[in-house]
């Protein structure tokens, strides 16, 4: 597998200690630091990119679109903000996301406190000092009490290790690591390997380019059109009138996203029904469709007739019989793997320069110097777009080398599969904090939602050791024992797991088969974690130390 890095060397500046080391300048990075400074503490922010965002930084691919609407997909934590910030679509593209961020760092005055093209590599604590040691690959060796992961759920890109790719003489790219200047497909044969989410957004944009596209394909996914449109001003100024309701709504959902969650299941209804409320779901466009009936993810027949009206959908767009049914997904529950949110993705087979090849059938055998070669036929190519996602949720934790009490590096700890309680700690690593992270419900929701909660539970945890002198937080094993069982349990009441995903890991080899998020529900989750606010952080252990976090 071929790791994807872009830090290049520059000149070590001297980094003085601080009270927090964040990895990371997306929208977790952001509002961390923005918390963190509302506290008083001093705060260094490493990012491997030369600019904030995050996700929106990198994945600069033709096509590249939120799925969640852009009125949810956006900070909460300032009403000025909010009210005054402008969206122009109903989904908006990586490009206005991107400005967004760019704003909010100015806005708030960020970036000063951002060390840009910095990896971080190491982090060790001393259990002595009560502190970590955090080490760049600028030669950075920072010492801080905190070390806060805001690595992204989806940060770590994966190219597979095709053979032969270093022999190819075309350019080739990761959607997750998009050059910075325009890519003109214009006129060029154009392979895409993957159709998860960044294939199905970026094959219908490399279409309107290319002089030939061929999509090379191992598992179709279901995707529910977006009907992306313009944002009219008085929509937006209506949401805006009752934002905070809105919000407030937002965080006792399941996703954190204001669906209409279905609240009968497929067997209460009868069939005509049934299809009516799928057929208006798909007219009305995106993830809203997975959550028609309250059993589609915990029922595998009600599962199938939503999975059964998609592949309808595909049979009657795709105008080839033969390519229709590859392009119907047959292995998988619909809403176990990623729902994919798409602006003409099966359209785009009826043009007749796009060509889709059977990866189950025909597997690639290498990459040539021309091209791709399947064990059936070699597919000239002037250039190839990997498509071919993430090691996610634990990748980015796993790029770095930490190392906890006594040594022990959270590698080992996790060798199994991680372990968390809450998805905010893993016991014997102290004051390191996950922002999202595995065994909370992170990628199963709006995002930004997930991390706005994170990041305020962290800051409160730290005031609260301001506030009581505190110096030292871990989390208790035994909460943590319990806190994995639950997610595993609640994850085997679900679809979920039937399906080889990468929310199990499954599409790096040798990770182990973990449900990685938490899929209990935002909203359930949420109240957990208040509760164990109000009983006093029930499941952390506090220390003093020599010194107390800076009041
Ligand atoms: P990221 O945005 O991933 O930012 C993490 C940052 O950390 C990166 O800039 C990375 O360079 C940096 N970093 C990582 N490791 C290191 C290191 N060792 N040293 C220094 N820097 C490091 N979510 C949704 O809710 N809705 C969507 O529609 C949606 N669409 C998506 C589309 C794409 C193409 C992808 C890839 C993800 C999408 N997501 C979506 C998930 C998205 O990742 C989150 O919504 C959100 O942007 C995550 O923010 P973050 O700050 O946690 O992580
Ligand atoms: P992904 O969902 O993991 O899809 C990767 C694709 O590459 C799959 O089709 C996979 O096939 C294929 N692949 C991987 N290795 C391969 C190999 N060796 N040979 C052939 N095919 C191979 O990755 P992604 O599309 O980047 O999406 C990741 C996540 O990012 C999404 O699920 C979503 O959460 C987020 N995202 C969201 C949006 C959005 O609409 N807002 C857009 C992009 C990404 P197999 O299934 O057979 O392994």
């Amino acid at each position: 597998m071929t790791h994807i890095h872009t830090a290049k060397q520059h000149p070590v500046e001297p980094v003085d200690p601080v009270d927090a080391v964040v990895v990371g300048a997306g929208f977790a990075g952001l509002y961390m630091l923005y918390r963190l400074r509302q506290l008083g503490l001093k705060a260094r922010v490493f990012e491997a990119g030369d600019g904030v965002g995050g996700t929106w930084y990198w994945n600069r691919y033709p096509g590249a679109r939120c799925d969640v609407e852009s009125m949810q997909y956006s900070y909460s934590f300032s009403e000025e903000l909010q009210q005054e910030w402008q969206w122009s679509e109903r989904y908006p593209r990586q490009e206005e996301i991107l400005r967004y961020m760019n704003h909010v760092a100015d806005r708030f005055d960020l970036r000063s406190d951002i060390q840009f093209e910095t990896r971080v590599t190491a982090a060790t604590y001393h259990d002595d000092s009560g502190n970590w040691t955090v080490r760049t690959d600028r030669g950075d060796a920072v010492e801080a009490r905190f070390f806060i992961s805001a690595g992204g759920c989806l940060s770590a890109g994966r190219v597979p290790d095709i053979p032969g790719l270093d022999r190819f003489k075309g350019k080739w790219y990761h959607t997750g690591n998009w050059p910075h200047e325009e890519v003109d497909f214009t006129g060029q044969r154009v392979g895409v390997i993957g159709t998860g989410s960044s294939g199905i957004q970026a094959i219908p944009a490399i279409a309107r380019q290319a002089s030939q596209v061929v999509v090379f394909q191992r598992t179709p996914n279901f995707s529910i059109p977006a009907w992306n449109r313009p944002l009219p001003l008085e929509d937006q100024q209506a949401w805006k009138a009752d934002y905070a309701e809105h919000r407030t709504k937002a965080l006792s959902t399941r996703s954190g996203i204001l669906y209409e969650y279905g609240q009968r299941a497929v067997p209460e209804v009868s069939e005509d029904e049934r299809q009516q409320e799928y057929e208006r779901r798909w007219k009305r466009g995106g993830a809203n469709f997975v959550h028609a009936f309250n059993d589609l993810f915990i029922n595998k027949q009600s599962n199938d007739s939503a999975a059964e009206f998609v592949r309808h959908k595909i049979r009657g767009t795709v105008k080839d019989p033969k390519v229709a049914e590859l392009l119907a997904p047959t292995d998988h529950a619909i809403g176990t793997k990623r729902i994919c949110v798409d602006t003409g993705y099966y359209e785009t087979y009826n043009q007749p320069h796009v060509s889709l090849v059977d990866l189950r059938a025909t597997p690639i055998t290498g990459i040539v110097s021309n091209g791709i070669r399947t064990d059936a036929a070699t597919y000239e190519l002037d250039s190839i777009v990997f498509a071919t996602g993430y090691d996610a949720v634990t990748g980015a934790l796993d790029r770095i080398d930490i190392c906890g009490l006594g040594g022990k590096a959270l590698k080992e700890k996790w060798t199994a599969g991680p372990r968390t309680y809450l998805g905010i700690m893993t016991s014997g690593f102290p004051n390191l904090f996950f922002i999202t992270g595995p065994g909370s419900p992170s990628i199963l929701t709006n995002v930004v939602v997930a991390i706005e909660q994170h990041v305020d539970w962290i800051a409160r945890c730290l005031q609260h050791m301001q506030s009581h002198s505190l110096g030292v937080v871990d989390a208790q094993t035994a909460a943590e024992d319990e806190w994995v069982l639950r997610v595993n349990q609640v994850a085997a009441g679900t679809l979920f797991p039937t399906t080889k995903s990468w929310y199990m890991g499954a599409n790096i080899p040798g990770k182990p088969s973990v449900f990685l998020p938490f899929v209990g529900g935002f909203g359930n989750y949420r109240v957990i974690c208040e509760e164990v606010i109000s009983n006093g952080y029930k499941g952390f252990a506090f220390r003093p130390s020599r010194q107390s976090v800076s009041q």
